[in-house]
């Protein structure tokens, strides 16, 4: 993936080395069998954005046999990634620029709708959200109280040693994915889902959960296609990573992992099949409205 050209976000806050107040479950990762940590990661990845879905995460890790451990926050470790200019922060910002121009531009043209860029929260264990204790074992999320997006980078880490992931453009697709959540949020989305979610049994719920979620893997390759036309940003092999990735984080392939066998009805996220073809979509039309995911 190209990305050096771009110019770098002022839409970052970096709040590494703060400290969260809070309790961080497994971020070291330390003690944990590969199953947990997978199960952590691969909820963590998808279930940050709705307060309710981490909620239904922790009931699963808790199923999983997970043995939390607990530690406290702002360990003095972290202060060394604080730098202004370590390349993994550098990176993000010029893909979250990226993320700015690309809807800055197609949001209105497309949907007539003004884009407002949301704040992109870099942090370290734990912080505090809109949403709640952010912590880095859920994995990046998007917080639609305060229309903030929280990434602890360590995630990234975690996608290329222990995940199967990784590359640059699989970590983009990682902020546009959240990115995404919020141009659902911007489009009003968000809220409607919220309301029809209250009104039905928690299996349809969860279904309609996981159409906010391909939608959002669709929005990001949305994004993808536009900032391709605008920056040449893809290179060979790219779109197929993200792919495997995408692929790897499905809830059939994690359920799988987690206890052997896969519960439809539980899906919050969808199925590899679903991610990989919702993220593909995105990425041939370039078009928000071929992102409907709750037409079929
Ligand atoms: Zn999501």
């Amino acid at each position: 993936m190209e990305w050096e050209q771009s110019r770098e976000s002022t839409n970052i806050e970096d709040r590494r080395g703060e400290g969260g107040g809070g309790f961080s479950i497994g971020g070291g990762g330390g003690g944990l069998g590969i199953g947990a940590i997978l199960v952590i990661l691969a909820i963590g990845y998808f279930t940050g954005i709705d307060p309710r879905l981490l909620i239904g995460g922790a009931e699963i890790l808790t199923g999983a046999g997970h043995n939390s451990a607990y530690r406290p926050p702002a360990q003095t470790a972290q202060t060394e990634s604080v730098s202004q200019n370590d390349p993994m922060r550098r990176f993000v910002a010029k893909v979250l620029a990226q993320t700015e121009d690309v809807w800055t531009k197609v949001l209105p043209e497309q949907k007539g709708v003004r884009y407002v860029a949301p704040k992109l929260v870099l942090y370290s264990g734990a912080t505090r959200s809109g949403c709640g204790q952010a912590q880095a074992a859920m994995g990046p999320f998007y917080c639609p109280n305060d229309q903030k997006v929280y990434l602890d980078m360590s995630f990234f880490n975690d996608m290329r040693t222990k995940y199967g992931g990784g590359g640059d453009f699989a970590y983009a697709y990682v902020v546009a994915h959240e990115i995404g959540h919020h141009v659902q949020d911007q489009l009003g989305i968000l809220a409607k889902v919220d309301e029809a979610k209250a009104q039905v049994s928690r299996t349809q719920a969860n279904a309609l959960s996981v159409r906010v979620e391909l939608m959002a893997d669709c929005l990001a390759g949305v994004w993808a296609y536009n900032a391709n036309q605008e920056y040449r940003i893809l290179d060979p092999g790219d779109v197929e990573k993200a792919i495997a990735t995408a692929q790897a984080i499905g809830d059939d392939r994690l359920q799988t992992a987690a206890r052997g066998y896969s519960v439809p009805d539980s899906f919050t996220h969808g199925s590899s099949a679903a991610r990989q073809k919702w993220l593909q979509t995105g990425l041939n039309s370039g078009q928000i409205d071929s992102c409907n995911t709750f037409k079929q």
